[in-house]
C-alpha cells in the first residue's frame, strides 16, 4: 500500500512539473508574439478610464505597462474612494501607483464628484459619466479609450456605470474616430488561476501579457495603494491573472 501511495505521488510530482514547463515554455512564447505584433496602440495618445483609486493596479496593469512601450497613456478615476473616508490618502497612492506603471502625474486625473461616490449602492448618472469622459477625449485629444465591459470585472455598479456611459457616446456617435476596447471579465475560475489561463486568453485578438519584470512592477504598485492592502487583496494580487493577463474588445 505504501509503496503504491509513493509511485502515485512521484507520478503526480513529474506530472505537475511536464504541467508546469509547458505553461512556462508557452507563456514565453506569447510574450514574444505579443512584442511583434502589438501595433494597433502604437504611437496613440490613450485614456485608461477607471472608478476607484486601485482598479488601475487591480485590472489594468498588464495593458497599461505594456503600453508604455509605445504610447502616451492618460488615467481618468471618477471617483477618490472614499468609501471608508480615505479619499485623502487614496489621492496620494492613485499618483504613486501611476508613477510606478509609468502614468505621469500630469497625465492621472481623479474626480471629486458628489454624485459620483465610491458607493456599490449608488448607480452613477450615465449622462454626468459621459459629459465627463467626453470633456476629458476632448482636452487631452484622446485616440483610445480603455475601460470596462458591461460586467465590470467584479460587477461593481460604478465600474458598470462607465462601460454604461461609454456605450451611450459610442452608440449616439459622439466618439467618432476614436477607438474603443473594453476589458473582458471573466468567470470566477479563470479569474483566479493567474497564468494558468493563458491557454485561454491567447484565443483573444487584442491579449496584453505581463513579462517577469512587468509582474513586479505591477505587485509594486498595489503595494503603493497601501491603504488597501487588507489580506484579501494580497491574495487577490498573488492569484488573480488580471494581475498578469488583460484581454480587450474593441466596442462597436
Ligand atoms: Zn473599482
Amino acid at each position: 500500500m505504501f509503496s503504491f501511495g509513493l509511485n502515485g505521488f512521484s507520478d503526480f510530482l513529474i506530472f505537475a512539473l511536464i504541467f508546469v514547463g509547458i505553461i512556462v515554455g508557452y507563456y514565453y512564447r506569447q510574450l514574444k508574439i505579443q512584442q511583434e505584433s502589438r501595433l494597433e496602440f502604437a504611437e496613440k495618445n490613450v485614456l485608461v478610464v477607471t472608478a476607484h483609486p486601485d482598479d488601475e493596479c487591480m485590472f489594468f496593469c498588464p495593458t497599461i505597462l505594456n503600453l508604455r512601450r509605445c504610447s502616451t497613456s492618460h488615467l481618468l478615476c471618477l471617483s477618490t474612494g472614499n468609501y471608508y473616508k480615505q479619499g485623502k490618502i487614496r489621492r496620494q497612492e492613485l499618483v504613486s501607483s501611476c508613477g510606478i506603471l509609468g502614468i505621469p502625474s500630469n497625465h492621472v486625473t481623479l474626480v471629486d464628484h458628489s454624485s459620483l461616490p465610491d458607493d456599490p449602492q449608488v448607480e452613477w448618472n450615465t449622462k454626468l459619466v459621459g459629459r465627463i469622459i467626453a470633456d476629458h477625449i476632448k482636452i487631452n485629444r484622446i485616440e483610445v479609450v480603455l475601460t470596462f465591459d458591461s460586467y465590470g470585472v467584479s460587477g461593481h455598479t460604478n465600474h458598470i456605470a462607465i462601460y454604461k456611459a461609454l456605450k451611450r457616446l459610442n452608440d449616439e456617435g459622439l466618439l467618432e474616430s476614436i477607438a474603443i476596447y473594453t476589458l473582458s471579465s471573466t468567470n470566477l475560475l479563470r479569474k483566479y488561476i493567474s497564468l494558468l489561463d493563458l491557454p485561454l486568453s491567447a484565443y483573444s485578438k487584442h491579449m496584453f501579457l505581463s513579462s517577469p519584470q512587468q509582474i513586479v512592477l505591477a505587485q509594486k504598485a498595489m503595494h503603493a495603494h497601501r491603504s488597501q492592502l487588507v489580506w484579501f487583496r494580497k491574495l487577490y494580487i498573488l492569484f488573480s491573472r488580471f494581475m498578469i493577463i488583460n484581454t480587450l474588445e474593441e466596442l462597436t
